[in-house]
């Protein structure tokens, strides 16, 4: 058996985008820029895929940028607004529990001179709204917040984040970092009411080298790839417009599919019940958390084993966010939530999609057990 769990790292490409992809990579290939009838047909599918996307996000056709991923799109947005906005404050806020595409560039700009102050979470992840708001100063000129955690599906409360932004101080700006949240909840930018946000399509069936910004109308900030004039000149390239419209078509889907996620939801559940049996601790706030993921603790058992033990069976899951989960640095995220380095190396993340059913479940389930009971045995622990 083939069981993939391991969708906040990525998703398969959904048929029919794949199929439009292909189409616009083979038949329709103008560039969209060329002032020709071909390049001009090519610039309008890419103008109507803008405002579909657009529209699922709540968003207006000219506050969305198309980029490579959202780790640039994350780049552009804290470091244009760093860079436009230098002269009313060096300040930047943050959280501990951010992908590693928001700490490392914070990270860069600490070298620059810049002040950073990541705020902690409690023990299910979420984000400390007192210590967040105290954070908030004269001179901060950007906060930047995920939606949903990709280790452990945490819902932060990005809604009340930017309410309370704008009151200690409307002069801030407000990144959110939305790439776990399409597909998995009603994500509208128009209620979290920020600035700007990133998205990336191949977290929701779309094409991998598809990013997208929203950008809010008169926000000052300067591009990230300087270049030609695409994109309103804010990011210099030709667009992968292939890409661009199978992503349009992607997060229609994901909108469309959204309903399909309360069967997820009652898996992961269901999951849940049975992996605490098994003497897993559950990471995940199941009630506030998107309802995908499942970030489970195997304490004293290492969780590269266990990935690698069910990888042997056909199964695939995670350690930590795929980017640095092939690192043997401890997982930075349960970590600072409050686990102990020795919970924190035993942690497994489990993430569907809406292809997953109950079948593959108890698949896993029964593997699992058997690893575990195995792993126990040989002594593979921490
Ligand atoms: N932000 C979050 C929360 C993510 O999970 C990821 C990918 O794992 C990224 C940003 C980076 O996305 P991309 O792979 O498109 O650069």
């Amino acid at each position: 058996m083939f069981v993939y769990f391991d969708n906040n790292a990525t998703t398969p490409v959904d048929k029919e985008v794949a199929d439009l992809v292909y189409k616009y990579m083979v038949s329709d290939y103008a560039n969209p820029n060329s002032i020709h009838g071909f390049g001009n047909k090519i610039e309008k599918m890419m103008e109507d895929a803008r405002e579909l996307i657009a529209e699922k996000l709540d968003a207006m056709p000219y506050e969305i940028y198309f980029t490579s991923c959202a780790s640039e799109s994350i780049n552009w947005a804290i470091r244009g607004i760093c860079k436009a906005n230098y002269r009313s404050g060096k300040h930047i806020v943050s959280s501990a529990i951010e992908h590693s595409a928001t700490i490392n560039t914070l990270k860069e700009l600490e070298n620059d001179g810049y002040s950073v102050t990541l705020i902690k979470t409690d023990k299910s992840g979420v984000v400390d709204l007192k210590e967040l708001e105290e954070a908030i100063r004269e001179d901060t000129i950007l906060v930047s917040i995920m939606a949903a955690n990709n280790e452990t599906g945490t819902l932060e409360p990005v809604e009340k984040i930017g309410e309370i932004i704008k009151s200690k101080n409307k002069n801030t700006y407000f990144h959110v970092d939305a790439v776990q949240a399409i597909g998995k909840i009603p994500f509208s930018i128009r209620k979290v009411n920020c600035d700007m946000a990133s998205f990336s399509a191949h977290k929701f069936h779309g094409p991998k080298g598809v990013g997208i910004t929203y950008k809010k109308e008169g926000i000052r900030i300067f591009p990230y790839l300087t270049g030609g004039s695409q994109e309103r000149s804010m990011r210099g390239g030709t667009q992968n417009t292939a890409g661009i419209i199978g992503s349009a078509l992607a997060m229609k889907k994901a909108y469309d599919n959204l309903e399909d996620m309360k069967r997820i939801d009652a898996l992961r559940h269901f999951m849940a019940e049975k992996i605490a049996h098994m003497g897993g601790i559950i990471a995940t706030p199941l009630d506030n958390s998107v309802p995908n993921t499942l970030a489970v603790i195997f304490e004293g058992v290492r969780a590269d084993s266990i990935v690698s033990a069910l990888s042997d069976e056909g199964i695939f899951v995670s350690t930590s966010s795929a980017c640095s989960s092939k690192s043997s640095s401890s997982n930075r995220v349960l970590h600072q939530m409050g686990y102990t380095e020795k919970q924190a190396q035993g942690n497994i993340r489990i993430s569907l999609s809406h292809l997953n059913n109950g079948k593959e479940v108890d698949y896993f389930l029964e593997k699992l057990k058997n690893v575990l009971n195995f792993l126990k045995f040989n002594h593979s622990g921490v």
